[in-house]
């Protein structure tokens, strides 16, 4: 029996490092998702079935066990085929929480049905659960942002507030573990509060456009709570999940970081594009942006050499991703060059352009990263624009003042050509201005993102 449990353990550990690794690339992600997703559910079977304790005791409650997954593999389902791409990131904000509020009932359980409290024991419980509270409370008010259900709150005093109350868990934790003996179940929930509104209020400061790398750090938390609760079971399974995505969301957090050049602490206490203040071209009421109708913007895009395009969030909101391919094949046809050029952030969630683009059947050669895509616009005929906004606004480049200065910016406005898609002169998620839509070498073309295309791929075809 240990055998198999064993052996289950080792394979479900390579399905997860395997499924891991074929995440990284579009074409491999949805079969390396249900290859670890197999995996997963082989070390919960393997668990059930399989695992003994100390005193060679089987599971016990497994109709209990069983009621409880078929009601959480229920709600689960429910909530993944309902949630729109466009709110993925407040669903894995959600399940994050979860995850952590799971790393913390662990630490808590153990704390109460294990023999002995030594040492090595309690830092674990406490890590797990401070760990585990912190994740899940400023996961879930991470998710009330992204709904808009929490507003960004900022006061000077926060700083000074969390650094106290951060000094305060650990010291509570240290006399703890000094003093096993006094160490009871009063002190655990005093923990437990104090963790979970440490939570809060480190969020809550943290600016909208912020919340990819807040979230991307938050389950890295989650993930090291799960490998600390490895670490109580002696699961090897759980240990390297855990560590799997600990160390994950630490990188991308990292990449993240790096592809707005700004500093983790500069995010965390940045407030950034929480509402600030507007960038150049103050609130845009005298300054008149320029339009473009639908045949001369099908002229111009027909008999371009290259043509440029830019997705950001209102591609997802429209849903344009598949007239924006036949938009793509029908300039290929004529002889155009057609690229995407993929800001690391456009769209709501790290890699969302090229989720729905893929979805959509562009061949994967056509995406240029940001890097590649600057190096060549100096060249592109025409840049389109469709539904992006911050990920194309120079203010992050020539405007210290701006709440996104710093930020790594796909430079449409060096295009020859520039044809923005939007619906209004609406701001993006950093709530901020945009000069580009003033520029000499700009044309809005208003209207809904896949009407806009379909309209000007009849135009094309009329050519
Ligand atoms: P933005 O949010 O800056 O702008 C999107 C634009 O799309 C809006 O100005 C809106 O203008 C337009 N739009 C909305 N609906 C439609 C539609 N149906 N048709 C046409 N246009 C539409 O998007 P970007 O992708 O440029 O930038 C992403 C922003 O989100 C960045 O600030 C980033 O930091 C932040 N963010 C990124 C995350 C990530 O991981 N990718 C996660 C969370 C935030 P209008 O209303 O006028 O149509």
């Amino acid at each position: 029996m240990e055998f198999i449990l064993e052996i289950s353990y080792l394979v479900a550990s390579i399905t997860f490092i395997v499924g891991l690794k074929m995440l990284s690339n579009p074409e491999s992600a949805r079969r390396g998702n249900l290859i670890a997703a197999v995996g997963m559910v082989l070390a919960i079977a393997a668990t059930i079935f399989f695992h003994k304790d100390a005193e060679g005791h089987s599971i016990q409650n497994i109709t209990w066990i069983l009621a409880a997954m078929a009601v959480g593999t229920f709600i689960g389902y429910l909530m993944a085929v309902r949630v729109k791409m466009t709110a993925m990131p407040q669903m894995v904000s959600f399940f994050n929480g979860m995850g952590g509020a799971c790393a913390a009932l662990i630490s808590l359980i153990e704390y109460n049905t294990h023999p002995s409290h030594e040492t090595g024991f309690l830092i674990v419980v406490l890590l797990g659960l401070v760990i585990g509270s912190v994740s899940f409370s400023g996961s879930m008010v991470a998710y009330g942002k992204l709904e808009g259900k929490v507003k960004d709150l900022y006061l000077s005093m926060m700083p000074i507030i969390n650094g106290a109350i951060f000094l305060a868990i650990v010291g509570v934790s240290v006399y703890g573990i000094v003093n096993p003996d006094m160490f009871d179940n009063g002190l655990l929930w005093i923990i437990l509060a104090a963790s979970l509104i440490y939570g809060i209020m480190f969020v809550l400061p943290i600016g909208g456009a912020d919340m990819p790398v807040v979230i991307s750090l938050l389950n890295s938390f989650t993930g090291v709570a799960a490998a600390l609760g490895g670490f109580l079971y002696d699961n090897q399974v759980m240990l390297t999940g855990g560590i799997l995505v600990g160390s994950a969301g630490t990188i991308l957090t990292i990449l993240m970081c790096n592809a707005m050049n700004r500093s983790l602490t500069n995010v965390i206490i940045g407030s950034f594009g929480g509402g600030g203040k507007a960038g150049p071209g103050g609130d845009g009421e005298d300054k008149v942006a320029k339009t473009i109708t639908l045949s001369d913007a099908a002229i111009l895009c027909a008999y371009a050499n290259k043509v440029a395009v830019i997705p950001g969030y209102g591609l997802a909101v429209a849903q344009a991703q598949h007239v924006c391919h036949d938009f793509d094949k029908l300039l290929s046809e004529k002889g155009v060059e057609v690229t995407y050029d993929i800001h690391p952030v456009a769209g709501r969630m790290p890699g969302h352009m090229n989720v729905l683009l893929a979805e959509a059947d562009v061949s994967y050669d056509k995406l240029l990263e940001l890097e590649e895509a600057n190096d060549g616009i100096g060249s592109v005929d025409v840049a389109i624009v469709v539904g992006a906004n911050d990920v194309v606004n120079p203010a992050a480049e020539n405007d210290p003042s701006s709440t996104i200065y710093g930020m790594p910016i796909i430079q449409v406005h060096k295009a020859k050509n520039v044809i923005i898609m939007k619906r209004s002169m609406g701001k993006g998620y950093a709530g901020i201005e945009n000069e580009l839509f003033f520029a000499d070498n700009t044309r809005m073309l208003f209207g809904d993102a896949k009407e806009s295309l379909s309209k000007l791929v009849s135009e094309i075809k009329e050519l």
